[in-house]
């Protein structure tokens, strides 16, 4: 590791970056760059992904800086990587424990941080990274859609591929995604490309339940519940969702929880929950394996994934962006820093 010269030239730096104060508010500010520890690089974001999932931290305010679903290119000379252009992958792992060790490195047992959650992430010029979060990205998948790699095309390929052990195409009839945001328009496209031809989506969004029926889906209205289905997958979060998810899966079947909610959820255990044989199964991100099939989905469905990137914009549009995001104007807007 070569890292003493990169720490030394860069130290005292300075870099544009967000700052997530709380209260819906972010600010541009001069940060410091953060410190290249031994067995990390540093990457110069190219684009970072908007995500639901930092509705919490504009809310509530980030300690470190936000963003992690990140493409860049590594700024690190004389590192073997350098000029390299890179996903990143969040969660840290340790490579030797019995998780990573059968693959599964987004549940390490030795290491949890989350690279735009504990530690710096990518709203902001530059981000540290452990070598072993690189992510190479071919030449022919463009900057603006690289960071699909990851949460819109990773998360939803996971859950389908988890699923696809307990309900596999040949035995589901028609399958369930509620929620027709960026995972569960991911989980339409994985779906397909797994052999699941028969898919209806449920969202009281319009212009999102269009999206899902051009990627070849049928519209299910939200709340109906005259059909019943072997596999759901509930992408929305919405603990009214995650209900009528336990109600419509069919004996045998599977509910499949992407969506996240930091609310708590009380499950009544009353009739429909309790009389029927069913998986209740939860996925999180995806194994650092599957990258390399993800590349290959991402080719199959590129037109349709290029769809969803629908804003693109320099740090100081964030805040105004952010803020349109969070109305659902946007469905996957990027950062984009060039
Ligand atoms: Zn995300
Ligand atoms: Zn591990």
């Amino acid at each position: 590791m070569n890292t003493v010269t990169n720490v030394s030239r860069l130290t005292n730096a300075v870099m544009q970056g967000a700052v997530f104060h709380g209260n819906d508010r972010i600010t541009i500010e001069r940060v410091a760059i953060p410190e290249v520890a031994s067995g990390e690089v540093l990457v110069k974001v190219s684009r970072t992904a908007l995500c639901g999932s930092d509705f919490k931290l504009w809310h509530k305010g980030a300690e470190f800086t936000a963003g992690h679903e990140i493409f860049g290119v590594v700024e690190q000379p004389g590192h073997p990587m350098h000029g390299r252009r890179c996903a990143i992958y969040i969660p840290l792992h340790c490579d030797h424990c019995a998780a990573c060790c059968r693959g599964d490195t987004q549940m390490c047992l030795e290491v949890s941080s989350l690279i735009g959650w504990n530690r710096p992430g990518g709203y902001a010029e530059y981000l540290p990274v452990p070598e072993n979060c690189l992510l190479p990205v071919p030449d022919d998948i463009e900057d603006s859609l690289a960071p699909l790699l990851l949460d819109t095309i990773g998360t939803s390929a996971h859950a389908v591929r988890f699923a696809g052990r307990i309900v596999p195409p040949s035995e589901s009839g028609p399958v369930l995604v509620m929620g027709a945001g960026p995972v569960g328009l991911g989980v339409v496209l994985a779906l397909k490309s797994h052999g699941y031809d028969d898919i209806y989506v449920a969202d009281p969004n319009a212009a999102r339940l269009a999206i899902a029926q051009s990627f070849g889906a049928k519209a299910h209205p939200v709340g109906n519940t005259s059909k019943r289905f072997a596999l759901i997958v509930e992408c929305s979060g919405a603990h009214a969702a995650r209900n009528l998810g336990i109600e419509l899966v069919l004996p045998r079947g599977a509910l499949v929880l992407v969506g996240e909610n930091a609310a708590p959820w009380v499950i009544e255990e009353g009739k429909v929950f309790r009389r029927k044989d069913f998986y209740m199964i939860r996925t999180f991100y995806f194994p650092i394996g599957d990258f390399a099939p993800n590349i290959k989905l991402l080719r199959r469905y590129k037109d349709e994934y290029r769809v969803l990137v629908d804003g693109e914009f320099g740090l100081s549009g964030l805040p105004d962006n952010f803020a349109r995001f969070a109305r659902g104007e946007l469905i996957k807007p990027v950062l984009a820093l060039d």
